[in-house]
């Protein structure tokens, strides 16, 4: 395995091995471009884990770096790994687009909603036009 392979493994710790959603994941992470992936990689309080009935997105959260910045927590539904596989994956990339931007605006997009659909869409996943 090469070593970026291994650091996309090291984001992918929260799912089970045998995880379907373990596969898309990785399949958007692998289509990111590089400092995108290094952004998430280098940073220890960035994680994506499956949402479970047990735990929740706070219990898990880092403490703030001294500098300020929070911890960035994507959560996906289960389901994410059952409907359409451009469906999934535009919403994982979505997801993922929101963590890289903070929630932030993008480019001319001020709207976080339409920031994250239009990045999403740069890396080569657009919101598809059904959801089925
Ligand atoms: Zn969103």
């Amino acid at each position: 395995m090469s070593d970026e392979h291994v650091a996309l493994e090291s984001l992918l710790v929260a799912f089970e091995e045998t995880d379907p959603l373990r596969t898309r994941v990785h399949r958007v992470l692998s289509a990111l471009p590089c400092e995108v992936q290094s952004d998430f990689i280098d940073d220890p309080r960035f994680y994506i884990r499956p949402l479970t009935r047990k735990s929740s997105c706070e219990t898990l959260l880092a403490f703030p770096a001294p500098d300020g910045s929070v911890s960035r927590c994507v959560v996906l539904k289960k389901r994410l790994a059952t409907c359409s596989l451009a469906f999934g994956l535009y919403v994982i990339a979505h997801e993922l687009a929101h963590a890289y931007l903070r929630n932030g605006p993008w480019q001319q997009f001020a709207d976080p909603e339409e920031a994250a659909d239009a990045l999403a869409a740069s890396w080569g996943f657009d919101k598809p036009a059904s959801w089925f």
